[in-house]
């Protein structure tokens, strides 16, 4: 640290990033990134974008946001675009969290959420995850504080229903309640319905991982008018110009390519399915995820040793070193093809096994 960095900061830990190795080419199984390429609708939109690049991008996402709200809805005043869902993440914890509105959310989530209270001087109380870590609806009523659910949940894969996230909205009344929706489209429920039902709810989704596009960094918020006008005023006091045009170029493209979407979210819990059972037949545990990733443990060999032995045979997985997720490891959902090799390599090393 630099002697002129912000004391402000002094005790921030930033996010780690799941690792992306250039050393050689991986089966990258570890950041939850689509294993299919964008649809060429979004490609062919985005070089199409790409012409108008000397112009500043179009702050209110007018197109995208019209087509968006067309397919899931809503009104477009109901949705603000980000740059990725991290930003949508970032301004909530701005726009909704002070001294009297702290963050509540499970101390076993997406690695983001502490560092975003961290960030904005935001206080926050991380409730213990059920013993077999599903999120226990009573933890979160009348907590008077601001909460951040992922639903479903990273890195387990597990979700709440609708009913208990009602519950959780009725009982918060002067709070708001952000879910975070990054992975509902491989077999979730979507609470977006429920906005015009409630003006505390705020839903996050990215177009990160069902739409292929993790690397354009597209993301979106949405709730009641007042809820997304507050989030534009912390746009407009950070970056108005926070999705580039080719992105939301892309974006448009990715809507309109509805069946490419739903096939690709068929083919990953496909695949997804067919790994659990695979796994299970060599012994692992795994959690009932619906998200485009499994959280599994082997009775013989540790989380740590599973990660390390799978990445020098070229699989990289995600693993977690903190109590209570040592013993698991995380793996992406990728094609067919790539569970195959993946699922090769565990059999290599359970064999290994003296
Ligand atoms: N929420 C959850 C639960 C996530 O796992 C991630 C991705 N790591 C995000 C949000 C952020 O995704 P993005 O910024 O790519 O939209």
């Amino acid at each position: 640290m630099s002697r002129y960095f912000s004391v402000k900061y002094n005790s921030l830990t930033p996010y780690v990033p799941g690792e992306q190795p250039k050393d050689m080419r991986y089966i990258k199984l570890n950041t939850n990134e689509s294993p299919f390429p964008p649809s060429p609708k979004a490609l062919e939109k985005a070089a199409e974008a790409a012409k108008r690049l000397m112009l500043y991008s179009d702050p209110e996402c007018t197109e995208l946001t019209r087509v968006a709200a067309q397919q899931l809805d809503v009104d477009p005043e109901e949705i603000l675009f980000t740059n990725g869902s991290d930003e949508a993440l970032n301004f909530a914890f701005m726009a909704f969290c002070d001294a009297s509105h702290p963050a509540v959310f499970p101390d076993i989530t997406y690695g983001f959420y502490p560092v975003f209270a961290e960030l904005n001087h935001v206080p926050y109380r991380q409730i213990p995850l059920s013993e077999d870590f599903t999120i226990s609806l009573e933890d979160y009523l009348a907590v008077n504080s601001t909460v951040f659910i992922a639903n479903p949940n990273a890195p387990t894969g597990l979700a709440l229903g609708l009913d208990a996230i009602e519950r959780i909205l009725q009982s918060n009344p002067d709070n708001v309640v952000v879910i975070d929706e990054a992975y509902v489209d491989f077999g979730g429920e979507s609470a977006l319905p429920l906005i015009h039902k409630y003006d505390n709810l705020l839903v996050i989704q990215t177009f990160s991982k069902s739409r292929s596009m993790a690397g354009a960094r597209l993301g979106f918020a949405a709730g009641c008018k007042e809820l997304i006008r507050d989030l534009k005023t912390i746009q407009y006091a950070t970056n108005p110009y926070n999705v580039n045009s080719m992105t939301m170029a892309a974006g448009i493209g990715a809507l309109e390519d509805d069946a490419y979407f739903r096939k690709n979210c068929l083919a990953v819990m496909e695949n997804r399915e067919w790994t659990r059972t695979a796994l299970q037949e060599l012994d692992f545990t795994v959690l009932d995820s619906v998200s485009n990733f499994l959280f599994a443990k082997h009775s013989q060999v540790s989380g740590g040793d599973l990660y390390r032995k799978l990445k020098e045979k070229g699989v990289l997985v995600r693993h977690f070193a903190k109590p209570r997720l040592s013993d698991y490891i995380r793996i992406t959902v990728g094609s067919k093809e790539q569970m195959e090799v993946f699922l090769e390599k565990v059999k290599e090393i359970l064999e290994e096994i003296p």
